[in-house]
C-alpha cells in the first residue's frame, strides 16, 4: 500500500511528536526532514555540497537538536540547490510501500502535494517558543526571538515557503494537549485509510 501523511507546520507546533505517534499507531515508516537540513547546517563548508554528500552518520550526530542547528538548517534551507539536492530522497520516501509519515515545511505543497493526508499543525509563537524553552532551557525571550526569526525566514523564502498545502486540515495545538492532537491526526487519518 501506498499511502502518504504530509505534516507541515512551523518550529516546535507539535509536529514530531504528532509524526512518531501516527507512524507507530499505523506501521508506517517515519521521517523527519527538518534533520536533514539540519545535518547539513551543522556539517560545515558549502552547504550544497554538504547537502549532496549527507551520509547516515551525518544524520546521526547528537548535536541536531540544538538552537544553533535550527538557525543553521534554516539559513541552509533557503538555498534552492540545496532543497534539490534533499528532494528525490525525500519523494521515493513519501512514496514507498507500507505508508509514510513525514514532517517538515514543504511536505504537503512540494515534497508529495498528492499525499493521502495532509496537515497542517500549528501554535502561537510564545507557546511554541515556551514549549522549545521547556526541552531545551537558556533564556525564554531569546528562544522567542529565534522562534520568529526562524518562522520569518522559513515562510518569506522564495523557494518553498511555509504555508498550509491545497487541502491540509489545520490543527491548531495551542490549547490543545499532546493526546488530543494526536488522536486528531489518527483520526483523520483512520478517515482516510
Ligand atoms: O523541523 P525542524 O525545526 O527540525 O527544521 C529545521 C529547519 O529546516 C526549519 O526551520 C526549516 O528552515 C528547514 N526545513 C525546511 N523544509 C523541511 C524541513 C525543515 O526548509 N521540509
Amino acid at each position: 500500500m501506498i499511502f502518504t501523511v504530509a505534516i507541515d507546520g512551523p518550529a516546535a507546533a507539535g509536529k514530531g511528536t504528532i509524526s512518531r505517534a501516527v507512524a507507530d499507531r499505523f506501521g508506517f515508516a517515519h521521517l523527519d526532514t527538518g534533520a536533514l537540513y539540519r545535518a547539513v547546517g551543522v556539517k560545515g563548508g558549502d552547504p550544497v555540497v554538504a547537502a549532496q554528500t549527507l551520509t547516515p552518520e551525518d544524520l546521526a550526530r547528537e548535536d541536531l537538536r540544538t538552537l544553533e542547528a535550527g538557525q543553521a538548517a534554516s539559513r541552509a534551507a533557503v538555498i534552492p540547490q540545496v532543497r534539490a539536492a534533499l528532494l528525490e530522497f525525500q519523494r521515493r520516501f513519501a512514496r514507498r510501500e507500507g505508508g509514510a509519515v513525514l514532517d517538515g515545511r514543504d511536505i504537503g505543497t512540494v515534497i508529495c502535494p498528492e499525499a493521502e493526508v495532509k496537515l497542517y499543525v500549528t501554535a502561537s509563537p510564545e507557546i511554541r517558543a515556551h514549549r522549545r524553552w521547556l526541552e531545551l532551557g537558556g533564556d525564554e525571550a531569546e528562544v522567542l526571538a529565534q522562534v520568529k526569526d526562524r518562522d520569518a525566514r522559513d515562510m518569506g523564502r522564495a523557494d518553498a515557503p511555509l504555508r498550509p498545502a491545497e487541502g491540509a486540515v489545520e490543527i491548531d495545538t495551542s490549547t490543545m494537549t499532546i493526546d488530543e492532537a494526536v488522536a486528531r491526526a489518527i483520526a483523520l487519518v483512520e478517515a482516510r485509510l
